[in-house]
């Protein structure tokens, strides 16, 4: 079995980004990301911060907009309106989820589409679907990219993806089409999930449902990628997941829960021909990939 290690990708990506950024400069062009963070959500706060972390490093210019938990529809579409119209600003993200009072689509929609490096403006989501993309979602052209590092064949193969929300199943499925795979989108309310899966040869799950797909869901010699990233804190839960993992005790105790992916890792691992680990599989490429949209934002405006 082979082990989709998402780091050697997104270094790989980094390593071009780093090149093409240090060109940019020599022109007097910092490729610059603005994140919107509204309120306080702990895990909103770790990416928003992981995002500068990697912009800084690889000479991007990056700036953090926080705004309060109760700030007022206006205030954030201010925000934007400025953003939109400030020549300096290449990349604008806003982090979801937004407080409830802040209707999602509203403001997306808002985000001038051609600083939109998440991909989630409609104009721009219309665009994947008519295979001529401007912007790809960050998580789904990681795996895009992880499919093409490692040799994955997709034209003509059975693909099942598992989830189909607008941040990963449905792109993800507009990218499988475009590169000419047969694709099925399952998610909550499909009946007989073990048997749709059972038919894919490459498998992608983005559900956020620890451990849902066992060993009886996978066909044997599948390739299999798991999106999923979630909290599980019961001990012996983790030891029936992965068995003998001490790391994953050790790390359990220390931390109080352990990260596990949609696919019961070790089950499912005897069984495939391939499989991505969490985390360190797809996690690393999706912000290797919001920078890659970052740049892509600075040449289609700056040249
Ligand atoms: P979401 O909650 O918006 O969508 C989940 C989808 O899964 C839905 O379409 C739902 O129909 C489907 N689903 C839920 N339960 C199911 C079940 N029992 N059977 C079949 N389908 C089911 O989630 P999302 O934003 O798409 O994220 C999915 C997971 O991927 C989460 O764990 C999230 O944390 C993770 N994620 C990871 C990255 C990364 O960079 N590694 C990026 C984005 C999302």
């Amino acid at each position: 079995m082979q082990v989709l290690a998402g780091k050697p990708v997104a270094e790989l990506i980094r390593e071009r980004l780093r090149q093409e950024v240090a060109k940019l400069r020599e022109r007097g062009i910092a490729p610059s990301l603005h994140a919107i963070l509204v309120g306080n959500d702990p895990a909103s706060s770790v990416y928003v911060r992981a995002k500068a972390k990697a912009c800084q490093e690889l000479g991007f210019a990056a700036q953090t907009h926080h705004l309060p938990a109760e700030t007022q529809p206006e205030d954030l579409f201010h925000l934007i309106s400025s953003l939109n119209r400030d020549a300096q600003v290449d990349g604008i993200l806003l982090q979801l989820p937004l407080p409830s009072h802040l209707p999602t689509p509203q403001f997306l929609s808002r985000i001038a589409p051609e600083k939109d490096v998440d991909g989630f403006h409609p104009e721009n989501v219309g665009l994947l679907w008519q295979g001529r993309p401007r912007f790809v979602p960050c998580t789904p052209a990681g795996i895009m990219e992880l499919f093409r590092f490692y040799g994955v064949e997709l034209a003509g193969k059975r693909v099942v993806v598992v989830g189909r929300s607008d941040i990963v199943g449905k792109p993800m499925a507009a990218l499988l089409l475009a590169a000419h795979a047969t694709v099925t989108i399952a998610h909550s309310k499909t009946p007989n999930l073990e048997a749709v899966c059972q038919e894919a040869e490459v498998l992608v799950v983005a559900a956020g449902k620890p451990a849902l797909i066992r060993a009886a869901h996978v066909r044997p010699g599948a390739v299999v990628v798991d999106v999923g990233v979630n909290r599980v804190e019961d001990k012996a839960w983790v030891m029936r997941l992965f068995p003998g993992d001490q790391e994953r005790l050790a790390e359990l105790h220390k931390k109080g829960y352990t990260l596990v992916g949609d696919v019961a890792y070790s089950e499912v691992a005897e069984k495939v021909r391939a499989l991505t680990p969490v985390p360190g599989g797809v996690g690393p490429l999706t912000i290797a990939q919001l920078l890659a949209n970052t740049l892509h934002a600075c040449r289609l405006r700056r040249g």
